[in-house]
């Protein structure tokens, strides 16, 4: 299965799919750091784009740039349809039942805020839960804090086992008449941990609660049907998925959407003004207030269709091939302790120098001077590192253009530091 960790060092043969030549198609992948070309291992933080998606930028801004939405001339035209076959782009993306269903928003973040604020003032009330679980990021987490201090309702926190995956037995327990919604994500971005979200959603459905995935680490790895998973919401981020940032996407239902009140008021979201009453229009313009973020949404159509032109089990299939191999390369380091360590994980290595103890900022800094790029701190998942007992990890994360080179570039320089320390 694509979702289990390959424990074979001979994967490559059957990998046909080819990083070099996707590599190639990263501009910013040709550039050095500190005279070293550049080992990106930090995708679960933001990816880079390709020249596919720079170049639909720019001839957006060269050729096509207008307000959308509103002129009568042709060239307003051309970019209000540029901007909703974006819109229809991510709605294939996500197997949306209809494009009006996909909001854009400036990212996960804004997207999860639009929920919990509208979503969750209108309907939620003292008494009421609201279930995360431990490995949130903050931004899956801070909203719904806010949302409860605003209305009475309480959080309910889903734990994990030492491997990082989520305890269903302590959900389905925590799961009751009081459950308004569950917001949990599809994968950690700490961790890496891909999470059972079609069980978990049927399990809130059967108490009555509604479901919002954050899909920020899964969009890029796999394929996402929101109509299989039967995702209330769904919500992910543009820059994470090969396309630009400032862009993302808030999936829900439109019967939902449709009875929720706007998140923020302003131009093109009305039908009607006066002072006496405003009337909203339709969505998904009620939920997109102001001038819009229109080269992103440009940018981010043709980064989607360039992933679709890969194919998702490509994706998967050199990834998890990728994941097996630095797993074995990290194992092999003496002293280095691999957090999370889940059946199902997406191509995210966290980890801990246990012995002898090297701090995970002098490791980020050691590895950038080799041009070594990865994540450390805490991921925005505080919760999580407490659960832990660590303040921070070592995170890094693949994503389609890096290939074993680069995985050899971060265990051979581990294993450097280690011998210096030792
Ligand atoms: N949720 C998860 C799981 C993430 O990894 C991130 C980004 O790191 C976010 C939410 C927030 O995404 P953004 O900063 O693009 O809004």
């Amino acid at each position: 299965s694509p979702m289990t960790v390959s424990s074979s060092l001979a994967t490559s043969a059957q990998d046909a799919f080819s990083a070099a030549e996707i590599r190639a198609q990263f501009p910013v992948l040709q550039t050095r750091a500190h005279g070293y070309p550049l080992a990106y291992l930090d995708s679960a933080a933001s990816t880079q784009q390709p020249l596919t998606v720079i170049q639909a930028v720019s001839d957006y801004h060269r050729l096509h740039h207008a307000n959308i939405h509103r002129g009568v001339y042709q060239l307003s035209q051309t970019a209000t349809r540029l901007y909703e076959e974006a819109r229809a782009s991510v709605a294939r993306l996500l197997n949306a039942a209809e494009p009006a269903e996909c909001i854009f928003t400036r990212g996960t973040t804004e997207s999860i805020n639009l929920v919990a604020a509208s979503w969750g003032r209108a309907n939620l009330k003292s008494g009421d839960e609201i279930i995360l679980s431990v490995l949130e990021h903050h931004s899956n987490i801070v909203p719904w804090q806010l949302a409860a201090e605003a209305t009475g309702a309480r959080i309910k926190v889903v734990p994990m086992n030492d491997a990082g995956e989520l305890d269903l037995d302590a959900y389905r327990a925590l799961l009751s008449a009081r459950t308004r919604i569950v917001a949990v994500n599809h994968v950690s971005n700490a961790l890496g941990t891909i999470n059972p979200v079609r069980e978990m959603i049927a399990a809130a459905h059967d108490a009555g609660a509604l479901v919002l995935i954050d899909g920020a680490q899964w969009v890029a790895h796999g394929r996402t049907d929101v109509r299989e998973l039967d995702a209330d919401f769904y919500a992910f981020s543009g820059h994470k998925l090969y396309g630009p940032t400032g862009i993302g996407v808030l999936y829900a239902k439109r019967h939902l959407l449709d009875s929720m009140p706007p998140y923020q008021g302003g131009g093109d979201m009305i039908e009607q003004v006066t002072f006496a009453k405003t009337t909203y229009a339709a969505i998904p313009s009620k939920f997109e207030a102001g001038t819009p973020n229109i080269s992103g949404a440009v940018g981010l159509g043709a980064a989607i269709g360039w992933i679709d032109g890969i194919g998702f089990d490509g994706v998967s299939a050199h990834e998890q091939a990728l994941l097996g191999y630095a797993t074995e390369r990290l194992e092999q380091i003496p002293g280095l302790e691999i957090k999370g360590t889940a059946h199902a994980k997406s191509s995210v290595i966290s980890w801990v120098m246990r012995d002898p103890p090297v701090a995970t900022l002098d490791v980020g800094t050691q590895l950038d001077l080799q041009g070594v790029c990865i994540r450390t701190g805490h991921h925005c998942c505080q919760p999580l590192m407490d659960r832990m007992g660590v303040s921070s990890t070592a995170r890094a994360s693949m994503g389609i253009y890096n290939g074993r080179e680069d995985v050899d570039r971060l265990a051979d320089a581990l294993l450097g530091i280690v011998s210096a320390v030792r």
